[in-house]
């Protein structure tokens, strides 16, 4: 007898290897298990350019509507591949896309086994990482300034008014002058984003700035997040979570001791580079799952790796590939397990737990896609092709 699920998931499929593996996964590890209600999109790049990338927006509007969403990795269209899809035009991210109509933030989550070492030792959870993704220099304006003179910012109110003016430098010869901005409902969206992921993970959150040096616009962050925090203590209280702010570099320095469990929120650049430095520390970018969280409560997961375009092409020619295809599955788990959180239906969470430890039993019995063989001790004596690979989940499962 399949498990019930209840409410239907939003499902977006994608491009490429990930596409090739997204069908495999579904056959073989989802739909013989689950009665399921799945609301299909395809977003792969043909049918994007078909419907104008109207798909992805009506996607983004199912999430809305279902609030559980689980996506394959796309292309993100260059001007190569406007020539190689022959497309109407560039079309954007529909991440992106996915991302501004949920008004989400995304988090970044190792999967960790235990024959796959950290690289940094003292990590044996993993950690979260949400990244503020709007702003800052991102959303910047700069200026080579060529000889004396003086940088300024002004600020003109909409409606009329007295404008007002802060002196950046004085300058006695050449520079670089840099302007950017955020504004209070975006820090505060990421703040309730950071809020939700952490209540469905259960732990704790820190958060770390500038604001000694910093004092306005480091300091906005620290007093907003914390306002946010203030509205939702009582949730967190109950789930017995923490909150923690501390400076940006009290925050490096103790990631690097602590065992992991936590969500760092990071600033835009900070979450830029922060997030690559931790997933390059837990080992493969097959291992790394991410999720869009919006302020409101909607989940979108999928793998943060992208369509593995160069597998994909020596699959066409009828090679044999070795895909990691283990944070697709982990997205799929995702999905499942809060889509059970949402119905109250713990013999689905059930599912999703035993299809994790099915997929992390094989990798630690010694069965694994070639990008972890060659990092994982012991190293397998050979590594297990992209069916083969799914073929042991499914006979472990
Ligand atoms: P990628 O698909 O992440 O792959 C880059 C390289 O990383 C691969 O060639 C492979 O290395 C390794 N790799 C990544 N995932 C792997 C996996 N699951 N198993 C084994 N190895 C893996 O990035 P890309 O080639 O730069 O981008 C391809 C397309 O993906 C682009 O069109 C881009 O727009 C899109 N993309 C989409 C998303 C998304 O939808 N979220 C994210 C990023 C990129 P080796 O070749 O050395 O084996
Ligand atoms: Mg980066």
């Amino acid at each position: 007898m399949p498990i019930i699920v209840k409410n239907p998931i939003v499902e977006m499929d994608g491009d490429e290897m990930t596409r090739i593996i997204w069908q495999m996964i579904k056959e073989k590890l989802i739909l013989p298990h689950l009665a399921i209600d799945l609301k299909y999109f395809d977003l792969g790049m043909k049918h994007r350019d078909d419907t104008d990338d109207r798909v992805t927006i009506e996607a983004a509007e199912a999430i809305k509507q279902h609030h559980v969403g689980v996506k394959c990795a796309t292309i993100t269209p260059n001007a190569a591949r406007v020539k190689e899809y022959n497309l109407k035009k560039q079309w954007p991210s529909p991440n992106a896309t996915i991302r501004s109509i949920l008004d989400g933030t995304v988090f970044r989550k190792p999967i960790i086994v235990k024959n796959v070492p950290p690289a940094v030792r003292s990590w044996t959870k993993p950690i979260l990482i949400g990244r503020h993704a709007y702003g800052d220099i991102y959303k910047s304006s700069e200026l080579v300034v060529d000889g004396p003179g003086r940088a300024e910012v002004v600020f003109t109110p909409a409606g009329g008014g007295q404008a007002r003016t802060v002196a950046i430098h004085d300058f006695k010869g050449p520079g670089v002058v840099m302007g950017m901005h955020n504004t209070d409902a975006s820090i505060r969206s990421f703040a309730r984003a950071c809020i939700q992921y952490s209540l469905a993970e259960k732990v704790d959150i820190w958060f770390g700035a500038k604001d000694t040096i910093s004092k306005q616009y480091h300091g906005r962050f620290r007093d907003i997040f914390a306002e946010e925090v203030g509205k939702a203590q009582a949730d967190l209280e109950r789930a017995g979570i923490q909150y923690r702010y501390m400076l940006i570099d009290d925050a490096v320095a103790q990631i690097m001791k602590a065992e992991g469990g936590m969500l760092w929120a990071c600033m835009n650049y900070d979450g830029d580079v922060m997030s690559d430095m931790v997933a390059s520390g837990f080992g493969s970018l097959g291992l790394m799952t991410s999720v869009l969280v919006s302020p409101d409560g909607k989940y979108v997961y999928e793998a943060a790796h992208g369509t593995v375009m160069r597998h994909y092409y020596e699959h066409l020619k009828g090679n044999p590939t070795s895909t990691n295809s283990v944070a697709s599955i982990f997205a799929w788990t995702g999905a499942l397990a809060r889509r059970a959180a949402l119905d109250g239906t713990p013999e689905v969470a059930a599912f999703a737990r035993k299809l994790e430890a099915a997929v992390i039993g094989t990798i630690e019995s010694g069965v694994m896609t070639k990008d972890l063989a060659a990092i994982a001790e012991p190293k397998p004596g050979k590594h297990a092709l992209t069916e083969e690979f799914i073929d042991a989940v499914a006979k472990r499962l």
